[in-house]
Protein backbone atom coordinates (compact mmCIF):
# COMPACT_ATOMS: atom_id res chain seq x y z
CA UNK A 1 0.00 0.00 0.00
CA UNK A 2 2.74 2.59 0.81
CA UNK A 3 4.88 1.26 -2.19
CA UNK A 4 2.02 2.18 -4.18
CA UNK A 5 1.39 5.77 -2.30
CA UNK A 6 5.17 6.45 -3.21
CA UNK A 7 4.32 5.41 -7.44
CA UNK A 8 1.18 7.23 -7.50
CA UNK A 9 3.01 10.66 -5.89
CA UNK A 10 6.12 10.10 -8.40
CA UNK A 11 3.65 9.31 -11.41
CA UNK A 12 1.60 12.96 -10.31
CA UNK A 13 4.78 14.86 -9.73
CA UNK A 14 6.32 13.33 -13.04
CA UNK A 15 3.11 14.73 -14.86
CA UNK A 16 2.91 17.74 -12.71
CA UNK A 17 6.70 18.73 -12.98
CA UNK A 18 7.82 16.37 -15.52
CA UNK A 19 9.75 18.75 -17.67
CA UNK A 20 11.58 20.79 -14.49
CA UNK A 21 12.85 17.00 -13.23
CA UNK A 22 13.86 15.97 -16.60
CA UNK A 23 16.42 19.36 -16.98
CA UNK A 24 17.25 18.96 -13.14
CA UNK A 25 18.25 15.65 -13.94
CA UNK A 26 19.68 16.89 -17.41
CA UNK A 27 22.38 19.09 -15.48
CA UNK A 28 23.23 16.87 -12.57
CA UNK A 29 24.13 13.78 -14.97
CA UNK A 30 25.83 16.20 -17.52
CA UNK A 31 27.82 17.81 -14.25
CA UNK A 32 28.72 13.97 -12.89
CA UNK A 33 30.15 12.49 -16.04
CA UNK A 34 32.33 15.44 -17.11
CA UNK A 35 33.27 16.04 -13.34
CA UNK A 36 34.28 12.06 -12.60
CA UNK A 37 36.39 11.94 -15.58
CA UNK A 38 38.18 15.22 -14.44
CA UNK A 39 38.63 13.55 -11.21
CA UNK A 40 39.87 10.25 -12.53
CA UNK A 41 42.58 11.78 -14.54
CA UNK A 42 43.63 14.09 -12.14
CA UNK A 43 43.84 11.91 -9.20
CA UNK A 44 45.97 9.10 -11.50
CA UNK A 45 48.34 11.73 -13.48
CA UNK A 46 48.77 13.34 -10.26
CA UNK A 47 48.80 11.38 -7.19
CA UNK A 48 48.66 7.31 -8.67
CA UNK A 49 51.28 7.64 -11.18
CA UNK A 50 54.13 9.21 -9.41
CA UNK A 51 53.97 6.48 -6.80
CA UNK A 52 54.15 3.98 -9.63
CA UNK A 53 56.89 5.83 -11.89
CA UNK A 54 59.73 8.37 -11.35
CA UNK A 55 58.33 11.67 -13.00
CA UNK A 56 60.91 12.06 -15.65
CA UNK A 57 60.94 8.56 -16.83
CA UNK A 58 59.41 7.73 -20.09
CA UNK A 59 56.95 5.54 -18.41
CA UNK A 60 55.38 8.48 -16.83
CA UNK A 61 55.37 10.86 -20.12
CA UNK A 62 53.53 7.57 -21.71
CA UNK A 63 50.99 6.70 -19.39
CA UNK A 64 50.25 10.77 -19.12
CA UNK A 65 49.88 10.85 -23.02
CA UNK A 66 47.58 8.09 -23.28
CA UNK A 67 45.60 9.58 -20.45
CA UNK A 68 45.38 12.84 -22.29
CA UNK A 69 44.50 10.83 -25.59
CA UNK A 70 41.73 9.00 -23.76
CA UNK A 71 40.22 11.85 -21.52
CA UNK A 72 40.24 14.11 -25.22
CA UNK A 73 37.94 11.00 -26.66
CA UNK A 74 35.56 10.44 -23.66
CA UNK A 75 34.89 14.66 -23.60
CA UNK A 76 34.89 14.73 -27.35
CA UNK A 77 32.41 11.99 -28.42
CA UNK A 78 30.56 12.73 -25.40
CA UNK A 79 30.17 16.81 -26.45
CA UNK A 80 29.18 15.44 -30.12
CA UNK A 81 26.53 13.02 -28.26
CA UNK A 82 25.11 16.17 -26.74
CA UNK A 83 25.45 18.77 -29.60
CA UNK A 84 24.58 16.36 -33.13
CA UNK A 85 20.67 17.15 -33.79
CA UNK A 86 18.74 13.70 -34.70
CA UNK A 87 15.60 15.27 -35.04
CA UNK A 88 13.48 15.62 -38.95
CA UNK A 89 14.94 18.80 -38.86
CA UNK A 90 18.38 18.16 -39.19
CA UNK A 91 17.00 16.52 -43.17
CA UNK A 92 17.08 18.67 -45.57
CA UNK A 93 13.30 20.19 -46.31
CA UNK A 94 12.62 18.37 -49.29
CA UNK A 95 13.50 14.74 -46.93
CA UNK A 96 11.15 15.99 -44.46
CA UNK A 97 8.50 14.77 -46.22
CA UNK A 98 7.71 10.82 -47.76
CA UNK A 99 8.24 10.96 -51.53
CA UNK A 100 5.71 8.67 -52.72
CA UNK A 101 7.68 5.95 -53.56
CA UNK A 102 8.80 5.17 -49.73
CA UNK A 103 5.43 6.90 -48.19
CA UNK A 104 3.81 3.54 -47.48
CA UNK A 105 7.06 3.01 -44.91
CA UNK A 106 6.58 6.33 -43.09
CA UNK A 107 4.25 6.66 -40.23
CA UNK A 108 2.83 9.22 -38.26
CA UNK A 109 3.49 11.16 -34.92
CA UNK A 110 0.77 12.17 -33.30
CA UNK A 111 2.60 14.15 -30.97
CA UNK A 112 4.42 16.27 -33.91
CA UNK A 113 1.59 15.95 -36.45
CA UNK A 114 3.92 15.08 -39.31
CA UNK A 115 5.10 11.54 -40.98
CA UNK A 116 8.25 10.22 -39.93
CA UNK A 117 10.19 7.73 -41.65
CA UNK A 118 10.96 4.11 -40.33
CA UNK A 119 12.87 3.93 -36.81
CA UNK A 120 11.92 7.49 -36.11
CA UNK A 121 10.41 7.38 -32.67
CA UNK A 122 9.08 10.28 -30.42
CA UNK A 123 10.85 11.40 -27.57
CA UNK A 124 8.83 13.07 -24.48
CA UNK A 125 12.22 14.50 -23.14
CA UNK A 126 13.60 16.01 -26.82
CA UNK A 127 9.83 16.84 -27.57
CA UNK A 128 10.48 15.55 -31.38
CA UNK A 129 10.89 12.50 -32.85
CA UNK A 130 14.31 11.08 -33.23
CA UNK A 131 15.74 9.46 -36.48
CA UNK A 132 16.55 5.50 -35.59
CA UNK A 133 15.83 6.15 -32.21
CA UNK A 134 18.05 3.98 -29.86
CA UNK A 135 17.62 5.91 -26.50
CA UNK A 136 17.50 9.01 -24.68
CA UNK A 137 20.37 9.69 -22.81
CA UNK A 138 20.18 11.64 -19.41
CA UNK A 139 23.77 11.67 -19.20
CA UNK A 140 23.83 13.82 -22.58
CA UNK A 141 20.74 15.46 -22.69
CA UNK A 142 19.63 14.45 -25.71
CA UNK A 143 18.50 11.29 -27.97
CA UNK A 144 21.16 8.82 -29.23
CA UNK A 145 20.10 8.21 -32.62
CA UNK A 146 20.72 8.04 -36.24
CA UNK A 147 23.40 10.78 -36.24
CA UNK A 148 25.27 10.30 -33.12
CA UNK A 149 24.83 6.28 -32.23
CA UNK A 150 28.54 6.57 -33.36
CA UNK A 151 29.84 8.89 -31.04
CA UNK A 152 27.88 7.45 -28.34
CA UNK A 153 30.04 4.01 -28.67
CA UNK A 154 32.63 5.44 -28.57
CA UNK A 155 32.39 7.22 -25.66
CA UNK A 156 31.76 3.95 -24.13
CA UNK A 157 34.47 2.33 -25.76
CA UNK A 158 37.07 5.28 -24.23
CA UNK A 159 35.14 5.15 -21.04
CA UNK A 160 35.89 1.13 -21.08
CA UNK A 161 39.81 1.58 -21.38
CA UNK A 162 39.84 4.72 -19.29
CA UNK A 163 38.05 3.13 -16.08
CA UNK A 164 39.92 -0.31 -16.85
CA UNK A 165 43.38 1.84 -17.30
CA UNK A 166 42.54 3.34 -13.74
CA UNK A 167 41.91 0.19 -12.15
CA UNK A 168 45.13 -1.45 -13.09
CA UNK A 169 47.04 1.84 -11.59
CA UNK A 170 44.67 1.68 -8.47
CA UNK A 171 45.25 -2.25 -8.05
CA UNK A 172 48.88 -1.90 -7.90
CA UNK A 173 49.09 1.19 -6.15
CA UNK A 174 46.82 -0.11 -3.30
CA UNK A 175 48.82 -3.79 -3.51
CA UNK A 176 52.13 -2.15 -2.61
CA UNK A 177 51.09 0.03 -0.34
CA UNK A 178 48.38 -2.84 1.30
CA UNK A 179 45.63 -0.43 1.70
CA UNK A 180 43.21 -2.61 -0.93
CA UNK A 181 41.19 -3.88 2.35
CA UNK A 182 42.14 -1.33 4.28
CA UNK A 183 39.05 0.62 4.85
CA UNK A 184 36.38 -2.08 4.25
CA UNK A 185 35.94 -3.54 8.20
CA UNK A 186 37.43 -0.22 9.75
CA UNK A 187 35.61 2.40 7.66
CA UNK A 188 32.95 3.53 10.27
CA UNK A 189 35.79 3.35 12.98
CA UNK A 190 37.61 5.36 11.07
CA UNK A 191 35.53 8.21 9.82
CA UNK A 192 34.87 8.46 13.81
CA UNK A 193 38.39 8.84 13.92
CA UNK A 194 38.69 11.42 11.63
CA UNK A 195 35.87 13.03 12.98
CA UNK A 196 37.66 13.02 16.50
CA UNK A 197 41.22 13.59 14.74
CA UNK A 198 42.40 10.31 15.82
CA UNK A 199 43.87 9.68 12.44
CA UNK A 200 47.11 9.97 11.11
CA UNK A 201 47.65 11.18 7.54
CA UNK A 202 48.80 7.86 6.33
CA UNK A 203 46.13 6.04 7.57
CA UNK A 204 43.74 8.57 5.71
CA UNK A 205 45.19 8.49 2.17
CA UNK A 206 44.85 4.25 2.83
CA UNK A 207 41.07 5.25 3.22
CA UNK A 208 40.69 7.05 0.09
CA UNK A 209 42.32 5.41 -2.08
CA UNK A 210 40.53 1.96 -0.96
CA UNK A 211 37.52 3.96 -1.44
CA UNK A 212 38.36 5.40 -4.87
CA UNK A 213 39.22 1.79 -6.47
CA UNK A 214 36.04 0.11 -5.11
CA UNK A 215 34.20 3.32 -7.27
CA UNK A 216 36.59 2.67 -10.07
CA UNK A 217 35.58 -1.18 -9.66
CA UNK A 218 31.67 -0.17 -9.91
CA UNK A 219 32.21 2.29 -12.41
CA UNK A 220 34.44 0.14 -14.97
CA UNK A 221 31.89 -3.04 -14.09
CA UNK A 222 28.43 -0.60 -15.47
CA UNK A 223 30.36 0.70 -18.37
CA UNK A 224 31.69 -2.09 -19.65
CA UNK A 225 28.43 -3.90 -19.29
CA UNK A 226 27.13 -0.93 -21.76
CA UNK A 227 29.39 -0.98 -24.04
CA UNK A 228 28.49 -4.97 -24.61
CA UNK A 229 25.46 -4.04 -24.97
CA UNK A 230 25.76 -1.62 -27.59
CA UNK A 231 28.16 -3.82 -29.33
CA UNK A 232 25.35 -6.34 -29.46
CA UNK A 233 22.99 -3.85 -30.62
CA UNK A 234 25.63 -2.99 -33.14
CA UNK A 235 25.86 -6.30 -34.98
CA UNK A 236 22.47 -6.56 -35.06
CA UNK A 237 21.54 -2.95 -36.38
CA UNK A 238 18.78 -3.25 -33.67
CA UNK A 239 18.67 -0.81 -30.90
CA UNK A 240 17.75 -0.37 -27.30
CA UNK A 241 13.96 -0.13 -28.01
CA UNK A 242 14.06 -3.31 -30.30
CA UNK A 243 16.95 -5.09 -28.63
CA UNK A 244 16.05 -8.62 -30.21
CA UNK A 245 14.57 -7.26 -33.49
CA UNK A 246 16.70 -8.31 -36.66
CA UNK A 247 14.29 -6.58 -38.99
CA UNK A 248 17.06 -3.92 -40.53
CA UNK A 249 20.28 -6.72 -40.11
CA UNK A 250 22.24 -6.20 -42.95
CA UNK A 251 25.03 -8.33 -41.92
CA UNK A 252 27.80 -7.24 -39.09
CA UNK A 253 30.20 -5.49 -41.92
CA UNK A 254 27.16 -3.61 -43.21
CA UNK A 255 25.96 -3.16 -39.70
CA UNK A 256 28.89 -1.44 -38.65
CA UNK A 257 29.02 1.04 -41.76
CA UNK A 258 25.55 1.52 -41.12
CA UNK A 259 26.13 3.04 -37.78
CA UNK A 260 29.76 4.18 -37.38
CA UNK A 261 30.15 5.60 -40.69
CA UNK A 262 32.22 4.68 -43.85
CA UNK A 263 35.37 4.57 -41.73
CA UNK A 264 33.87 2.12 -39.36
CA UNK A 265 36.04 1.08 -36.47
CA UNK A 266 38.09 3.98 -37.40
CA UNK A 267 35.94 6.42 -35.91
CA UNK A 268 37.37 4.89 -32.44
CA UNK A 269 40.84 6.89 -32.82
CA UNK A 270 38.98 10.51 -32.40
CA UNK A 271 35.64 12.10 -32.71
CA UNK A 272 37.03 14.83 -34.66
CA UNK A 273 37.44 12.07 -37.61
CA UNK A 274 35.01 12.49 -40.30
CA UNK A 275 32.68 9.06 -41.31
CA UNK A 276 29.44 9.90 -43.64
CA UNK A 277 26.68 7.43 -42.94
CA UNK A 278 25.73 5.88 -46.38
CA UNK A 279 22.47 7.51 -46.15
CA UNK A 280 20.14 10.27 -44.07
CA UNK A 281 18.34 7.87 -41.71
CA UNK A 282 15.11 7.51 -43.35
CA UNK A 283 15.47 4.88 -45.62
CA UNK A 284 16.08 1.40 -43.90
CA UNK A 285 17.11 -1.42 -45.84
CA UNK A 286 14.98 -5.04 -44.18
CA UNK A 287 16.65 -8.02 -43.88
CA UNK A 288 16.32 -10.31 -46.91
CA UNK A 289 14.17 -13.07 -45.05
CA UNK A 290 11.39 -9.91 -43.91
CA UNK A 291 11.16 -8.26 -47.59
ZN1 LIG B 1 7.09 13.12 -32.81
ZN1 LIG C 1 15.28 12.36 -26.27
Amino acid sequence: MCLFRIFDYRFRLMKSHGDRIINILHVISFTLLMAMSLFFFIYEVWFILPILCETKSWSYTFYCSLSMYILHNIIGNFLMCWLTDNSMKSLPNYRQHPPPTEASFWHLCTKCQMMVPPRSWHCQACKRCTLKRDHHCTFAANCIGHNNHRYFICMLFHMSVGCGLCLVFNTIESYYAKSLFFADSLILFSIWGLIRQEIVDEHLWHIVSSCIIKLNFILTALVIAQLVYQLIILSRNSSCHRFKDCTYDQGFKKNVELIMGRRKFWVLLSPLLDSPLPHDGTKWQLTKHHL
